[in-house]
């Protein structure tokens, strides 16, 4: 079944596409959807893979939850179709990680941790806080020897993603930490400026997560020790520079 979600500023057309039984949620999941699509135009640039897009509901099977990002068409989980971060994380992808490609595998947090970082930022407008979401997720991966690794390996296509140890939810929650360490620094909005700076510069072409790094400094250059620092602590260490002290399942 097919849903009209809303029209950005921009004249994007936002749709949802759900399967029977799935309306409620679908329906509750999608809320914000057009106003992150709205944000991430308005915010980073324009969108680029035409001007109808929208979620499509797909069965996984149980346990798999989460999406993927084929633009304009992304596929969310069934089991993930209530959750308005996995529409939003799909959505962004069309900026960072579909716009702009990953360069190797290595670089996959370039894509999930910069994705992950957007979501955040458009819903947190919205009254949706990802955060504590988020720093339980830092919490589990980094407080686990099996899952934790660095997040930006050495090399460019000397693995295979999906049989090797990165394919976790490390590049994920330190790709954000990272990003939200230096918004903290310059400020979120200025952040933001870099970011869509970045889109623009590099859209259609595969980056490297180093390149957006060198970005970051050059764009700040009185704060590019600082950049580098906690670059250094969140891509390129395995021990996570901090690690929120909260209660989490
Ligand atoms: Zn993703």
């Amino acid at each position: 079944m097919a849903l009209a979600l809303g029209t950005t500023s921009d004249g994007t057309e936002v749709k949802l596409w759900y399967l029977p039984g799935e309306a409620e949620q679908a329906i509750s999941g999608t809320a914000y959807l057009t106003p992150s699509m709205d944000f991430f135009e308005q915010t980073y640039g324009p969108y680029a893979f035409g001007d109808v897009v929208g979620s499509v509901s797909v069965r996984w099977g149980q346990g798999r939850f989460g999406g993927m990002e084929h633009h304009p068409f992304w596929h969310v989980a069934s089991e993930a179709i209530g959750s308005p971060e996995i529409h939003a994380h799909e959505a962004a992808h069309g900026w960072f990680g579909n716009g702009v490609r990953i360069a190797c595998w290595e670089d996959f947090v370039l894509s999930e941790g910069t994705a992950s970082y957007l979501a955040a930022r458009a819903l947190s407008p919205q009254g949706i806080n990802l955060w504590p979401d988020y720093e339980c997720r830092l919490q589990r991966v980094c407080g686990d020897e099996r899952i934790n690794t660095v997040a930006r390996p050495a090399g460019c296509n000397a693995i295979e993603l999906r049989d090797h140890p990165l394919w976790s939810d490390v590049p994920y929650m330190k790709g954000a930490f990272f990003l939200k360490q230096v918004a903290e620094l310059v400020g979120a909005d200025t952040l933001d400026d870099s970011l869509s700076s970045f889109y623009r510069e590099r859209f259609g072409t595969a980056a490297r997560m180093e390149n957006l790094v060198e970005h970051l400094r050059s764009a700040f250059p009185s704060e590019s020790l600082r950049i580098d620092a906690i670059a250094n602590g969140w891509l390129y260490q395995r021990a996570c520079p901090s690690v929120p002290d909260q209660g989490c399942r």
